[in-house]
C-alpha cells in the first residue's frame, strides 16, 4: 500500500483534478469520494493543467501513441492506457483494470456510403469491444481509480450503477476482474436479455426495479450518498476521462486528419460530451487545427435534447422517455446536459433525431451491405441519412458514425424485424430464412426462384 502511494507522480494531483463545470474554485482530488461540486451542485470534470501536457510537442504526442498501438506492453495495448498520460497519469501499473478495450475498428462503408451518396463514410465501431459496447472505455478508468482508491485505504466497498443496460454489463465485467463488488439497478422488463445475461453471469448484484431508467438512477443516487458505495454512472466524470480517447482514436486512425463530421447516438449525453473533450484536448496541445462537426442523434421517443436544441438550449427541457427499440438511448432527463450542450455549440453542432420507422430502415439497410447494427446505431445512420437529404451533410464530406453497442446484443430486435413482428413499424426489408423439405428439387427451385 505505501508503496503505492510513493510510486504516485508527484505533479499529477496539482495537474489533474476535478472542478465543478460552473467555474466554483475548488480542486478536489479524483480519489476522493465526490460527484458533484458541493458548492453549487452541477457535474464536476476532470480537468489536466495543459502546461505539464506541453513538454512533449505535438508530434511527440502523435509519435508516442502511434508506438503503443498494437503492443503487449502493460497496459499500452489498451486503447484508453496507450493515452494515459492524457487519462489518469497518476495511476500505478498494478491498479489499472484494462481488458485491452478501444482500438475498435474504424471501417469504410464502401457500399452504404455509395447506396447514400456519401463515397466518404465511416463507421467506428465501438461495440467491437470486451463487453460488446463503447461503456468499455469509461468503466475501465472508474474501476481502476476506484482500485487505487481501495488500495489506499478507502472506505469504497463496492461500485454501483443504473443502467439501460450496457453500462452495467461493463462495469459488471471491469469490477469482476478487478475482485470489487458491483451493484446494478436496471429497470425491469426494460433491457434485453443478451444484456441481462451479461451482469448476471459476472456475478453482479442485479437488482430490477419496477420503473425506468430516471428511476433507477434516483435511487442509485441515494444508495451511493453512502461512502461506501462507489457511484459509476457517467456523472460520475472518470467515466468521460475514458470515453474521450474515442474521439483522439478516430484522428488517429484518419493519421491525424480531423473528419467533417461526427454522428453519435446520445442519451444520457456523457458521450458526446467525451467526444469533445478529447478534441479540445487536441486542439489545445496542437495535434488538430479544427473541430469536426459533432452532431447527436436521439430516438424520438425519448428527444429531450432534441427539444432543447430546438429551443436553441434556452433551457433544459426534460421528457417522459417513451419506449423505443433504441432502449440504451431511452433517457428523458440527461445528466450531462450541460456538458453536452456546450459539445454542440462549439462545434458548430447538431441535435436531430429518427422515429422508430426510420431507425429500422437505418438499421436493417445497413445491414444489408455487411454491417450488423444495434438500434442506436440505427438512429445515427437515420439522422445521417436526414442530413444529407436536407443538404446540411454534403456528400464530399467525410463523416464517421459512431456505432455504438454490437447488434448481437440486440438480436431480439432483428429477429422480430425480419419476422415482421415489430409493432408501430413495417419491415421493408425483411428477409425471414425460408423453410424447405429436405427435398433437393424443392432446393432448386426455391434457388431458381431467387436468383431470377
Ligand atoms: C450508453 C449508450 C449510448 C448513449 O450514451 P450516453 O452517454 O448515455 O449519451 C448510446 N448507445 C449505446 C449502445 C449505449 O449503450
Amino acid at each position: 500500500m505505501l508503496s503505492a502511494i510513493k510510486s504516485r507522480p508527484a505533479t499529477d494531483s496539482q495537474s489533474v483534478f476535478f472542478r465543478c463545470i460552473a467555474g466554483c474554485s475548488a480542486k478536489h482530488s479524483i480519489y476522493d469520494v465526490i460527484y458533484t461540486c458541493p458548492s453549487c451542485g452541477n457535474l464536476l470534470e476532470v480537468h489536466h493543467e495543459r502546461e505539464p501536457l506541453q513538454k512533449r510537442n505535438a508530434s511527440e504526442w502523435k509519435q508516442l501513441f502511434d508506438s503503443r498501438v498494437g503492443t503487449t506492453k502493460w497496459p499500452y495495448g489498451s486503447g484508453v492506457w496507450g493515452m494515459r498520460e492524457w487519462v489518469v497519469p497518476s495511476l500505478i501499473d498494478q491498479n489499472i483494470v484494462s481488458m485491452c478495450e478501444g482500438n475498435t475498428n474504424l471501417f469504410w462503408a464502401e457500399r452504404l456510403g455509395q447506396q447514400l451518396g456519401i463515397p466518404d463514410l465511416w463507421i467506428k465501431l465501438c461495440g467491437n469491444s470486451h463487453t460488446g459496447s463503447f461503456k468499455d472505455l469509461g468503466m475501465t478508468v472508474l474501476v481502476s481509480v476506484v482500485k487505487q482508491m481501495m488500495a489506499q485505504g478507502s472506505s469504497v466497498k463496492a461500485v454501483a450503477c443504473a443502467s439501460t443496460g450496457d453500462t452495467s454489463a461493463a462495469l459488471a465485467s471491469y469490477a469482476a476482474y478487478a475482485g470489487i463488488p458491483a451493484i446494478i439497478f436496471l429497470p425491469a422488463g426494460k433491457v434485453s436479455t443478451a444484456q441481462l445475461i451479461q451482469p448476471v453471469s459476472n456475478g453482479a448484484h442485479v437488482l430490477a426495479l419496477d420503473t425506468d431508467f430516471d428511476g433507477c438512477m434516483k435511487i442509485v443516487q441515494e444508495v451511493t450518498r453512502d461512502n461506501s458505495i462507489y457511484l459509476a454512472n457517467s456523472m460520475n466524470s472518470l467515466r468521460i476521462e475514458g470515453q474521450k480517447t474515442v474521439g483522439i482514436e478516430i484522428v488517429r486512425q484518419f493519421d491525424w486528419e480531423v473528419p467533417d463530421w461526427i454522428i453519435i447516438p446520445v442519451g444520457n449525453l456523457g458521450n458526446v460530451s467525451a467526444l469533445y473533450k478529447g478534441f479540445k484536448l487536441m486542439m489545445d496541445l496542437g495535434l488538430i487545427d479544427r473541430m469536426p462537426r459533432l452532431v447527436a442523434a436521439q430516438a424520438a421517443k425519448a428527444n429531450p435534447f432534441y427539444e432543447s436544441f430546438k429551443n436553441g438550449f434556452k433551457e433544459k427541457i426534460t421528457v417522459t422517455a417513451q419506449s423505443t427499440l433504441a432502449n440504451a438511448i431511452r433517457i428523458g432527463d440527461p445528466v450531462s446536459y450541460d456538458k453536452a450542450t456546450k459539445a454542440i455549440l462549439e462545434t458548430d453542432g447538431i441535435v436531430e433525431q429518427a422515429t422508430e420507422q426510420e431507425l429500422v430502415a437505418a438499421t436493417a439497410h445497413a445491414d444489408l451491405t455487411g454491417m450488423f447494427t444495434c438500434p442506436h446505431t440505427g438512429v445515427a445512420l437515420a439522422v445521417l441519412t436526414k442530413l444529407l437529404k436536407r443538404g446540411v451533410i454534403k456528400s464530399s464530406d467525410k463523416t464517421v458514425v459512431i456505432s455504438t453497442a454490437h447488434a448481437l446484443k440486440f438480436t431480439d430486435f432483428k429477429v422480430a424485424y425480419h419476422e415482421s413482428k415489430l409493432e408501430e413499424v413495417t419491415s421493408e426489408y425483411a428477409n425471414p430464412a425460408v423453410h424447405l423439405p429436405a427435398d433437393v428439387g424443392a432446393v432448386k427451385a426455391e434457388i431458381k426462384r431467387r436468383m431470377r
